[in-house]
């Protein structure tokens, strides 16, 4: 198609970019089941994350934390019982407008902190397929898709894979966290990562062993750098 058909296309009334096909999308499911607050649960607006009163008492995550083998970690807020009711819908697979409101402000944070001029490509932290099929989806895959969608950068995923299952991260300790998951994560697709700057992205991070050894296993095949975000990180004084 020659650029002069493409730009005539565009005109046509009918036709209409991934933004605006994204909106009439949620335009007419929120017809269907109304957008919802993913704290609360009260009706929203249709382009709404939360409602004005949840919003209003969600803490930022301010101050530094250092992961191994990464380049910069970013997160929107600090994980308290203010945002939690959000995070565990998602973990009991209702995700309802949580992906869309948790990654939305994840990605106005990591545009202030200007990560989307160093990175190419974006990449979720990956599930055991089993654990998947019995949630029906992996909820860092719908936030950095939603990331994506709004810093303009392409989500990879299937590039890394979790190969088999790990215990429970909350039952250990740093030490044992970082062990546990050994060998755990595997790079299916060399070529996807080699050389990029990726940003790695997990819903909520507590110690940062899982994105730690994410990074590691991406530099040792090749890529070029490793940013790190999560919508809600642990208070950095409750660190073990
Ligand atoms: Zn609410």
């Amino acid at each position: 198609m020659t650029d002069k058909i493409k730009r005539a296309v565009k005109r046509l009334p009918f036709a209409m970019n991934a933004d605006r096909a994204y909106s009439l999308k949620r335009r007419v499911l929120h017809l269907l089941f109304p957008n919802r607050c993913p704290i609360c649960s009260c009706i929203i607006g249709c382009d709404d994350r939360f409602c004005g009163e949840c919003r209003s008492k969600l803490n930022s995550f301010e101050g530094s934390f250092n992961i191994p083998e990464t380049d910069s970690f970013t997160a929107a807020f600090v994980y308290d019982k203010e945002v939690s009711p959000a995070v565990i819908l998602m973990k009991n697979g209702v995700c309802g407008n949580a992906p869309y409101a948790l990654g939305g402000e994840l990605a106005e944070r990591l545009i202030s902190d200007g990560i989307p001029d160093n990175i190419d490509i974006i990449v979720p932290v990956p599930m055991y397929r089993a654990d998947v099929w019995s949630r029906s989806y992996n909820q860092a895959e719908l936030i950095a898709k939603e990331v994506g969608r709004m810093l303009g950068k392409p989500c990879v995923t299937g590039a890394v894979v979790k190969i088999r299952k790990t215990a429970d991260q909350k039952r250990l300790d740093h030490i044992k966290r970082r062990y546990n998951l050994k060998g755990a994560f595997a790079v299916t697709d060399t070529g996807a990562v080699s050389g990029r700057r990726i940003l790695l992205i997990d819903d909520v991070c507590t110690t940062g062993s899982t994105l730690a050894e994410i990074a590691a296993l991406l530099k040792a095949n090749g890529t070029a750098s490793v940013h790190c975000a999560a919508c809600c990180k642990t208070p950095l004084a409750a660190k073990k």
